[in-house]
């Protein structure tokens, strides 16, 4: 008999809840971690939650994702800090305007997305500072907005620790063990455990963690930083993108600005090279 029903790798956002709704099932959670909760991207994001996606796939399962989460702070009985302060999105070419008027009325009409396009006159009143300069059109979603991640974090964890999830952390999986082509445990370095399945939430590291089950998956790191402020008066309410210098920045509730350039994604881990270029770009 295996030591557990599963084992999950990773222990960000998605892998603390991948346990979390397991273990609710009755089954016997282990979830590894290689170096502490919360160390991957999960609590180094800009906390910007929005239904206004492109796909309608994504438009559904934001709509759906904000329900949940909104639910599990009452079950858990943490305060996400919701702020619906609304995305706005600063257009300057005719590409991306005719982009945005055709999702609206493709995509999120259909599921009841609301949206409003404003003039660079309507855009100071959301926006006061803003420098309207290349600056065409702006489109305001009032349903998006921000929540603080640390706060799912921590409730995740203390809900797993309720639950009698085993979690290790500081516990890198080196090693999984297939026998006739299924999983039957990991090794830790010179530590093995056993498990009857495996769910590998590893973010970014996903695919070099199922490369050790030999298994392939089309998934590829890419480096994204983001730059977080000392506090500074509050100048801005909602979460902007300007696509006219491509920026985004958002105001967390002490006053902090983060934010970054959109467009300096880059392919990898990327080495630290790419951050000083970054913080020349942010500043
Ligand atoms: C700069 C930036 C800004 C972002 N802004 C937003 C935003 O505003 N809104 C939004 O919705 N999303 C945003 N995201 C994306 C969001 O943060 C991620 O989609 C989310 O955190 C992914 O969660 P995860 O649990 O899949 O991955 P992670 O949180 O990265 O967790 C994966 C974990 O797996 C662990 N791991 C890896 N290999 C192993 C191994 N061999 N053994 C054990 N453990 C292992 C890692 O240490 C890590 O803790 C942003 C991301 C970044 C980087």
């Amino acid at each position: 008999m295996s030591e557990f029903d599963v084992a999950v790798i990773g222990g960000g956002a998605v892998g603390l809840s991948t346990a979390y709704w397991l273990a609710k099932k009755g089954l016997k959670v282990a979830l590894f971690e290689k170096n502490y909760l919360g160390s991957g991207s999960s609590t180094r994001n800009a906390s910007g939650f929005r239904v206004h996606f492109k796909s309608e796939q994504n438009v559904k399962f934001m709509i759906e994702g904000k329900k949940r989460l909104l639910r599990l702070s009452k079950e858990l009985k943490y305060n996400p800090l919701v702020s619906e302060c609304g995305y706005l999105w600063l257009l300057a070419t005719e590409e991306q305007i005719n982009e945005f008027k055709k999702t609206n009325n493709q995509v999120w009409s259909k599921h009841s997305v609301s949206g409003k396009f404003l003039d660079t006159h309507e855009l100071k009143q959301i926006l006061p500072n803003a420098k309207t300069e290349g600056v065409t059109l702006a489109f305001f979603g009032p349903q998006d907005g921000t929540f603080h991640h640390d706060f799912v974090l921590f409730a995740l964890q203390n809900a797993l620790k309720r639950s009698r999830v085993s979690v290790f952390e500081c516990s890198e999986v080196t090693e999984i063990c297939v026998k006739s082509n299924k999983v039957s445990g990991l090794s830790i370095g010179a530590r093995e455990h056993t498990c009857e399945k495996l769910v590998v939430c590893a973010g970014a590291w996903s695919a070099s963690v199922c490369k050790l089950a030999g298994v392939s998956v089309p998934i590829e790191p890419e480096r994204r930083e983001l730059g977080v402020t000392e506090p500074i008066r509050r100048f801005v309410d909602t979460f902007v993108i300007d696509l006219s210098r491509s920026i985004y920045l958002t105001q967390g509730i002490r006053g902090d600005i983060r934010g970054g350039p959109t467009d300096l994604a880059t392919r990898g881990f990327a080495p630290l090279l790419s951050t000083f270029k970054w913080t020349v770009e942010f500043s």
